[in-house]
């Protein structure tokens, strides 16, 4: 805006945005649509966001990431991995089936460059966060990522995004401690993998018991010496909000308390909302709306505000449409 003289006005600081970040072959990864992880779920999501427009326009900055390179891949996961991905993408392109890595784990013709785009969304919302040019960020990741270990496939995840973005922040802008707080309803067995032995890197989850994939007792606290950086907090089937609530004050309290991160990472799953086909928790985006405040409160004391959301699981693509705008909303500092 100029003043009627045509000179400039005074430029003050605006607020820092919060960062969406999004990448177009994310949305092209095909499960077919009997999955449960299947094409609709991107759309609902991105939908549901652009019906906030009016109110996030001077909130949110909109980024397209760039996809993962094979370095920034490898220092999470083996060089055999990243070529099984690559292979069977390859292959789907070359049958045109959709081709399968286990029972519940498939790939078609664009899912290395879906893998590789989800990783990349994450790792940027890590540099925009990092580099100052956004204070927090949401990247809408899909394939999602959090059973991914370091050498399979699994649970529908690829690469682990999360895991990538962690090692990112510290090979890439110096950060020495990172806390990732996994509330997606299944234990993130890949993540917890990835840095069992790592005491730079604290991974809290809290998950319904005994559901898939199976690991995630309390028990589990780590190896080496990354022993006490896991804070693993299963949850009954039925556990009412409040009390879910309350688990997780207490154990972010405790994991930041411990970790003191430079950065903190949310593995946002949105299967954790009540009514989800592959959940059992009673979540409502309220509850995550205020854990996400929560998060970014802890977040100011330790980590200069710096807050990365990465999607992950949600079965009902309306209600992760209603979960991502809620947590949205509080990363932006907007009411509900
Ligand atoms: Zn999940």
């Amino acid at each position: 805006m100029e003043a009627s003289d045509g000179a400039p006005e005074p430029m003050t600081e605006p607020p820092k945005p919060t960062a969406l970040i999004l990448h177009g072959d994310c949305g092209l990864h095909d499960t077919g649509w009997g999955h449960p992880e299947h094409q609709g779920r991107l759309p609902a999501i991105v939908h549901a966001i652009y019906r906030e427009t009016p109110a996030l326009l001077d909130h949110v900055l909109q980024h397209e990431a760039s996809p993962a390179s094979d370095a920034q891949l490898q220092r999470v996961h083996s060089s055999e991995h990243i070529e099984v991905i690559r292979a069977a993408a390859a292959a789907a392109a070359r049958t045109g089936e959709i081709v399968r890595l286990d029972a519940d784990t498939v790939m078609s013709a664009a899912s290395w460059d879906a893998a590789t785009a989800a990783a990349g969304c994450a790792i940027d919302a890590v540099s925009l966060v990092m580099t100052g040019r956004a204070n927090t960020a949401l990247a809408l990741c899909r394939p999602p990522g959090h059973h991914a270990t370091p050498d399979r496939a699994m649970g529908f995840c690829l690469f682990n995004n999360a895991a990538v973005a962690a090692r990112a922040a510290q090979a890439e802008h110096g950060v020495d401690r990172v806390l990732i707080i996994d509330w997606d309803v299944h234990h993130g067995n890949g993540t917890q993998d990835a840095f069992y032995n790592d005491p730079r890197v604290f991974y809290l989850s809290l998950h319904l018991d005994g559901h898939y994939p199976g690991t995630g007792g309390a028990h589990e606290t780590g190896v080496g010496a990354g022993i006490g950086t896991t804070l693993n907090v299963p949850l009954p089937a039925g556990t009412s909000a409040a009390t879910y609530r309350d688990a997780f004050s207490e154990s972010v309290q405790r994991a930041v308390d411990q970790a003191r991160p430079d950065l903190i990472i949310i593995s946002a799953g949105y299967d954790c909302l009540t009514g989800d086909p592959l959940g059992g928790l009673l979540l409502e985006p309220q509850d995550m709306f205020e854990m996400t405040l929560e998060v970014v409160e802890h977040a100011r004391g330790t980590a200069a505000g710096r807050v990365v959301m990465l999607l992950e699981g949600g079965y009902v693509p309306a209600r992760a449409g209603a979960g991502a705008v809620a947590t949205l909303r509080a990363l932006a500092g907007l009411d509900l």
